[in-house]
């Protein structure tokens, strides 16, 4: 079976009394990141614990189980997928025994080579209990010649290639890692302890750390090593260093949270930014700007703003539904749109509309709002999309589906519009993109979704 799409949120906790009850916090936080299964394996020096299973957050953890987590040490993960087994065996952390005693993994990311390195293990008579490819990584270490852990983990790292952010506990130390190409965020942050101590977290998204009280020190760089042993600070070493990096603008786009700050800047700016630029670039004659909820409300407050048409809600969701993304076939996929999205019709009926989504994967959300506004009266319908079409699949962890599913990959600008039934569609471009990051032309991001220009 093919790698799946990863698009998860570890933390990794160190040096705190409470270790497990932070990093339920910080995955609690991130839970936008991965609703199919959450995790968390604790150590204390002398063994560790993980508790793991199918759900959210709050379904997998409550006060019983999250007492048994003890320790100054914890790893967690929220697992994000769409394909495939949903058996537990394919949770995270993924924990095992070797010869050096106990360890356990959490990743975020997609290998490249997985399916190579997977095949040769097995040969090698390896078995597998998951399709994670992070479980390879725990056969890589198991197998090293090395006689310490972190020599152990740098030369399994020297053997995969894609995106990662990876965090191994032992039962006394903690390791964090970014790959060298920096596709991934990570970021990390320092705990004052109650007793006067100070303790560490490492998390995909700075919003974890606002929640549990951490202050936030630096992003780990790409190709960067941190060890965490005893009550030292972090050590860091470069164990690879790339000369161009390429963060997945993606993360801007649609999946960090906008109290974020990815990659040095805060995502609600970047986004409000994208609709700036794409009012400027694709005007519209109309009475009203509405947001997509939740994924527009940035961009079309930035469209709003650069237009001078009145920002309304037009659209309400309803919270208490997953995203809907998330269900395998189509039919369910389009009643989960209604069940989340639901026009206010005294609002909508006889206007013109400027309707901004962050995003169109496969059509079904669009189609299915222009449907529901139709309904409720709407006049006229301007889709807005504030980002480039997404035209190619990625192999880097973000779910976009296979390429035949993409309707960019498919159709035009116009036959977009005629399928999703608009009067008018039009998108960001990849300058219009560009310049709301405010980058310098040698700045790079991984944008292979729109341009198909892979960095690996
Ligand atoms: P579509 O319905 O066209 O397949 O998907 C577009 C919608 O899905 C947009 O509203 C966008 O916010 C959201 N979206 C875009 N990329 C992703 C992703 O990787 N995961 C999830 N869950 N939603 C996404
Ligand atoms: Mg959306």
């Amino acid at each position: 079976m093919a790698g799946f799409a990863e698009e998860c949120a570890v933390v990794g906790v160190y040096g705190c009394p409470n270790a497990a009850n932070i990093a339920y916090y910080a995955l609690f936080a991130m839970q936008h990141r991965g609703q199919e299964a959450s995790g968390i394996s604790s150590a204390n020096a002398q063994k560790i614990h993980t508790i793991k299973n199918q759900g959210l957050v709050t379904s997998v953890f409550n006060q019983q189980n999250l007492a048994k987590l003890q320790g100054f040490a914890a790893v967690g993960h929220n697992r994000y997928s769409t394909a495939g087994d949903d058996s537990i065996f394919d949770a995270q952390p993924v924990f095992a025994r070797y010869d050096l005693g106990e360890i356990s993994v959490v990743h975020n990311g997609n290998l490249t080579n997985a399916k190579t390195l997977r095949s040769e293990l097995i040969r090698n008579g390896a078995i597998f209990q998951s399709f994670l490819d992070t479980e390879i990584l725990t056969h890589l270490i198991a197998k090293s010649k090395h006689q310490h852990l972190q020599e152990r983990i740098t030369d399994a790292v020297t053997q995969i290639e894609g995106a990662y952010c990876l965090l191994f506990l032992s039962r006394s130390k903690m390791f964090a890692l970014r790959d060298p190409l920096g596709f991934r965020p990570l970021s990390l942050g320092t705990i004052h302890n109650r007793d006067g101590s100070i303790g560490y977290i490492v998390a995909s998204e700075t919003c974890a750390f606002d929640l549990v009280n951490a202050t936030f020190e630096r992003e780990v760089a790409p190709g960067e090593m941190l060890v965490f042993d005893g009550n030292k600070p972090p050590q860091s070493f470069m164990l690879a260093q790339q000369p161009l990096q390429y963060p997945c603008i993606f993360e801007y786009i649609y999946f960090a949270r906008p109290d974020s700050t990815i990659f040095g800047r805060n995502v609600y700016h970047i986004r409000k930014a994208m609709g700036v630029e794409l009012a400027k670039e694709k005007p519209i004659d109309a009475d009203i700007v509405i947001p997509v909820p939740d994924s527009g409300i940035a961009a079309a407050l930035g469209y709003a703003k650069q237009s001078q048409i009145p920002f309304e809600l037009g659209i309400v969701r309803n919270h208490y539904v997953g995203r809907t993304f998330i269900e395998p076939t189509q039919q369910i996929r389009e009643l989960k749109v209604r069940l989340k999205l639901n026009p206010i019709r005294e609002i909508i009926a006889g206007k013109r509309l400027v309707v901004i989504d962050d995003s169109i994967v496969r059509g079904t959300t669009s189609k299915q709002i222009v449907q529901i506004l139709r309904d409720a009266g709407a006049k006229e319908i301007h889709m807005r999309i504030s980002s480039p079409p997404t035209a190619h699949s990625c192999y880097y962890g973000v779910d976009t589906p296979n390429e035949q599913e993409l309707i960019s990959s498919k159709m035009n600008l116009d036959e977009i519009c005629h399928y999703i039934e608009a009067d008018s569609l039009a998108y960001l471009s990849i300058e219009g993109l560009r310049k709301s990051l405010a980058c310098g032309k040698e700045e790079q991001f991984c944008q292979a979704c729109f341009d198909g220009q892979y960095p690996i």
